[in-house]
């Protein structure tokens, strides 16, 4: 069999970019090595931007996410037992949505398979590529059965997150730029209902803590512990003692607790691929760029890119124009870069009062009463925090 284009991942770039092929009429082949009901119910992301619902919506994807999704208008730093509310959408006019990942991925899968008639295979193993470098590549992969399969394409699109199998097929000359931060987040989901309207970053010397509104009865927090912790280490009441010591407010009653229902360990890491293309290969997400979740910017990266890659092999598929492949590297690694830098910045904020090290804590310090004195300081943090809002 032949296809146009070979996706390899399942996740919001892998499943946005079949979908606007489908609607193009261009025949693509995605491939997954989990099954639907574990990428359906993998929780992670949940802050989407304006502009990438935006984007969802021009592609008739994001029926469900606007009829259910929450809006969130302001964030809040809390330390040394105070709020400072960052109202960013009265600044900006502008507002994050909160809709799960999962969820999304659900509505992703549904419309590619289901309505659209995309070809998908599930519990796929042992993916391997070939020939990226001719005009005529190939996938091939073996199913459950334990039979080994192979696909033709003109083109293959890696999507297949930060572990995957495309990003180690990329020749010497890729450059791939890492960052360590040097900090451990615990990844928490807790059946609890939030205890803000919105997010709450809590800077505190014991380490950062985080609260992030899923749903009306699940809550994402996280709590900076050393890189490479045992989730062991953490248990419930551990976990729910340093959260309502972080994040305490001398006006707010305590946070509600409830059962945890997912405990991660994340070493914060970032890493960027350039160029993002090599020979018939394009990667897009997590794949090309993972971005710590320091600021909820990883699954708007993959929909950015997934969006561009899309127009650029349509362009290609249908008219021969081959300008948007030529410039798709360059037009994503913008927005990734800006990403990054955000994100390093706003580590500094969440980690520097934790470090240990009393200049850090002081330029922390500084930094924070810039951002609650100065209107026009809190003005430029929330055009970063929403992310740059020009449409694709
Ligand atoms: P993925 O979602 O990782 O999808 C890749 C897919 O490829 C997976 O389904 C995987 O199973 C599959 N796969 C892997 N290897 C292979 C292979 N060899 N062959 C075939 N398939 C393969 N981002 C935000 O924007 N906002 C947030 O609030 C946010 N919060 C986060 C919280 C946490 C705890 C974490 C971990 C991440 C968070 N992120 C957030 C980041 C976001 O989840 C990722 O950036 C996003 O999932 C990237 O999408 P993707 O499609 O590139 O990759």
């Amino acid at each position: 069999p032949r296809f146009p284009v070979v996706v390899i991942g399942a996740g919001p770039a892998g499943l946005a970019l079949g979908n606007v092929l489908r609607a193009a009429s261009i025949d693509c082949l995605v491939l997954e090595t989990e099954s639907r009901a574990f990428i359906e119910g993998r929780p992670r992301a949940g802050v989407i931007e304006e502009w990438a619902v935006r984007g969802l919506e021009e592609r008739g994807l994001a029926e469900s996410l606007l009829a259910r999704a929450e809006r969130h208008t302001a964030c809040e730093f809390r330390l040394g037992g105070r709020r400072h509310r960052l109202p960013y959408q009265e600044l900006t006019g502008r507002h994050h949505y909160v809709y799960p990942q999962p969820l999304l991925v659900t509505d992703l899968v549904r419309e590619y398979a289901d309505v659209r008639g995309g070809a998908i295979r599930f519990e796929v193993r042992d993916v391997r590529l070939h020939g990226l470098d001719t005009a005529g590549p190939a996938v091939s992969y073996t199913v459950e059965d334990g039979e080994r399969h192979l696909v033709r394409a003109d083109f293959v699109a890696g999507c297949d997150g930060a572990r995957g199998v495309t990003r180690t097929v990329l020749p010497d000359w890729a450059r791939i730029s890492r960052h360590d931060y040097g900090v451990g987040w615990l990844a928490l989901l807790a059946e609890a209902p939030p205890s803000a309207d919105c997010v709450l970053f809590g800077v505190h010397p014991r380490g950062f803590a985080g609260h992030m509104p899923r749903s009306p009865d699940v809550t994402r927090y996280y709590l900076q512990c050393p890189p490479g912790d045992d989730p062991e280490n953490w248990p419930q009441d551990r976990v729910w003692a340093e959260l309502q010591e972080r994040l305490a407010v001398d006006d707010r009653p305590p946070l509600t607790e409830g059962r945890l229902i997912e405990k991660r360990v994340l070493d914060l890491h970032n890493h960027v691929v350039e160029p993002m293309s090599f020979g018939r290969l394009f990667l897009a997400g997590d794949a090309a760029h993972l971005t710590a979740p320091i600021a909820a910017k990883g699954m708007n990266l993959a929909l950015h890119d997934a969006f561009l890659l899309a127009d650029a092999l349509i362009a290609y598929l249908a008219d021969g124009d081959t300008a948007g492949l030529d410039g798709y590297s360059d037009a994503c690694l913008r927005r990734v870069w800006d990403y990054q830098e955000f994100s390093q910045w706003l580590s500094d904020v969440y980690h520097g009062a934790s470090s240990g090290d009393p200049y850090r804590a002081g330029t922390t310090r500084a930094r924070l009463r810039r951002l609650f004195d100065s209107p026009r300081a809190a003005g430029a943090f929330a055009e970063q925090y929403l992310g740059e809002s020009s449409p694709v």
